[in-house]
């Protein structure tokens, strides 16, 4: 399998002009680009940040899994570290958004720092070990104890769950995470604003 790079935006860029900017410098390098919900129909961006567990009715401010899939999105973060933190997602409320993103048939990128943060059942999932101290911080984690938490995360939730590493990895770090510590992929959040290291992170790791 061809290495998973996911870019996470965050609520950045704050215009649409930026936002077409950004990615039309990154677009063809083949990663899964995941801008706010605003700029996704107009960049036609193939992942998405969240979403409810709901598919349609009265619950405002909601994007449901099914809006996205129909948009043309495929992949979708879910339960990231700062929803868990800011807006109090609990590991239940992510399960519902898991259950509602598979059914509407999107790909569930599933943000976890613990091991009791994965769900009994992981068909369909795709992981994301972030490490909270390592989050925007430019503290990466140590291949060591990567590969130690990419085993053990294996080992729970079954050897053919995709898992990624996501938590300030940039273009000189990314290459060890894939070949040294066998991670699938990477969920890259500050570095994809900056297109060139956006694109030498997958040229490092698919090429290099
Ligand atoms: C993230 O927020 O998912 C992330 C990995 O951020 P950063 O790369 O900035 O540490």
């Amino acid at each position: 399998m061809k290495p998973l790079i996911v870019a996470n935006w965050k609520c950045n860029p704050t215009t649409l002009k930026e936002a077409k900017l950004l990615f039309s410098r990154v677009k063809k390098a083949g990663g899964i680009i995941c801008p706010p919900f605003v700029y996704l129909s107009v960049l036609r961006a193939n992942g998405a940040q969240d979403c409810f567990w709901e598919e349609k009715g009265a619950f405002t401010g909601e994007i449901s899994p099914l809006m996205l899939k129909n948009l043309g999105v495929k992949y979708v973060i879910i339960g990231h570290s700062e929803r868990r933190k800011y807006f109090k997602e609990t590991n239940e409320i992510i399960e519902k958004k898991l259950k509602a993103a598979l059914k509407a048939g999107l790909k569930p990128i599933l943000c976890i720092d613990k091991m009791s943060q994965i769900p009994k059942n992981t068909k369909g999932l795709i992981i994301a070990y972030e490490p909270l101290f390592a989050i925007g911080t430019g503290q990466a984690c140590s291949i060591q104890k990567a590969k130690r938490m990419r085993t053990a995360i294996k080992r729970a939730a079954g050897i053919t769950v995709p898992v990624l590493y996501g938590g300030s990895v940039n273009a000189q770090n990314a290459g060890e995470y894939v070949k040294l510590a066998g991670f699938q992929g990477l969920l890259v959040g500050g570095a994809s604003l900056k297109p060139r290291e956006f694109i030498d992170i997958i040229k490092n790791v698919c090429y290099g």
